[in-house]
């Protein structure tokens, strides 16, 4: 049993609950969706893959970075490869803190509980906003995340409407993202100030340091 390889990298967590943290990064390949401003089309388009068993994913990290206790599994979906459950199996035996982004299109439920999870809602503005499946929002816990990327005034209006239909404040911590180049980070800062909710502004850390 084998998975879809796009890359592994070493690098500074840039988002999420674990922002800043060296983390070892472990990106499949494939996607189900097609984002108008997908910044990782490589990890989904041209067939550049390697095929690996988890256990080989395993054999890299123990070689080199068994010191980080930082692993994040993303794509591409990592969830379109069942496979993955095995990866972060793996993981989790070795008391390692996995963090696996997902789109928000497939079902989060068999994700261990010991797994913190970053998922994306999708925003009308990516094109994908109808693959939202938002049964996924029972199965979130306190400390996961969601992910809103805002690329214009339409799309924080919506995700506000989302977030008050699924009183998903209460869920877990729900991160608007400035769609890069198109939407200024103080302007969505000013937007989040303006409204008085504790929405929290994300600026992806390692494209400021110009890291992977
Ligand atoms: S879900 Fe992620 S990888 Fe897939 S198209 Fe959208 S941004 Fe790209």
């Amino acid at each position: 049993m084998s998975l879809r390889l796009s890359e592994i990298f070493f690098s500074i967590q840039g988002e999420g609950p674990l922002v800043g943290f060296p983390t070892f990064f472990v990106r499949l390949y494939g996607c189900n969706l097609n984002c108008s401003w997908c910044d990782t089309p490589y990890a989904r388009e041209g067939d550049r893959y390697k095929v690996v068993t988890p256990e080989e994913i395993l054999k890299i990290w123990k070689k080199s970075y068994v010191e980080i206790p930082y692993v994040t599994i993303t794509g591409g979906e990592p969830l379109l490869q069942r496979e993955s459950l095995k990866l972060i199996h793996l993981f989790l035996e070795r008391k390692v803190k996995v963090l696996l982004e997902t789109n928000g299109s497939l079902e989060i439920k068999e994700v261990p509980k010991e797994v913190l999870i970053v998922m994306d809602v999708k925003t009308p503005s990516s094109g994908m906003s109808h693959y939202n499946y938002f049964e996924n929002f029972k199965y979130l816990k306190e400390e996961d995340a969601l992910k809103f990327v805002i690329k214009d005034k339409g799309d924080f209006d919506w995700s506000l409407e989302i977030i008050s239909k699924f009183d998903l404040l209460k869920r877990c911590t729900c991160f608007f993202s400035p769609a890069s180049p198109y939407f200024s980070p103080k302007e969505l800062a000013q937007l989040i100030l303006e409204i008085r909710k504790p929405l929290r502004l994300q600026i992806q850390l390692h494209k400021i340091l110009n890291l992977k």
